[in-house]
């Protein structure tokens, strides 16, 4: 298997895990974007947004609700979320995943 968030997922490269349950890992970004940046991942590799189905809707709910569940635990007083799509989208890792972000002044207005 390529993939390296699989490679997470499996354990066999490190990472700062935030949270983990049957459906979800979620870790610290190796190359953080604000003081705080988590990416929130289905174990189920899904390439990307664009690969989602019908069968996949309630896990995509349940990313949020981990993402709301990280935010609340870190008591964050706001946060982004954001999910590339695709190369031109600016993924880089083709296993979806999405950004928690915060901690920083200018992500109140950040528009991408
Ligand atoms: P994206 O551009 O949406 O595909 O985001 C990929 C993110 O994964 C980037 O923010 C990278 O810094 C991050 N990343 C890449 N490799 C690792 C890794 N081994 N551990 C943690 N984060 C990573
Ligand atoms: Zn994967």
């Amino acid at each position: 298997m390529e993939c390296i968030f699989c490679k997470i997922i499996n354990k066999e490269i490190p990472s700062e895990i935030v949270f983990e349950d049957e459906k979800f890992i979620a870790f610290n970004d190796i190359n953080p974007k604000a003081p705080v940046h988590i990416l929130i991942v289905p174990k189920k590799h899904i390439p990307s947004v664009d690969h989602i189905e019908m069968e996949d809707k309630t896990l995509i709910g349940e990313l949020i609700l981990v993402a709301q569940k990280i935010a609340r635990e870190k008591n964050l007083a706001g946060y982004k979320l954001l999910i590339n799509v695709g190369e031109k989208g600016g993924q880089l890792i083709n296993h979806l995943h999405l950004h928690l972000l915060s901690g920083k002044s200018h992500l109140k207005s950040l528009n991408i």
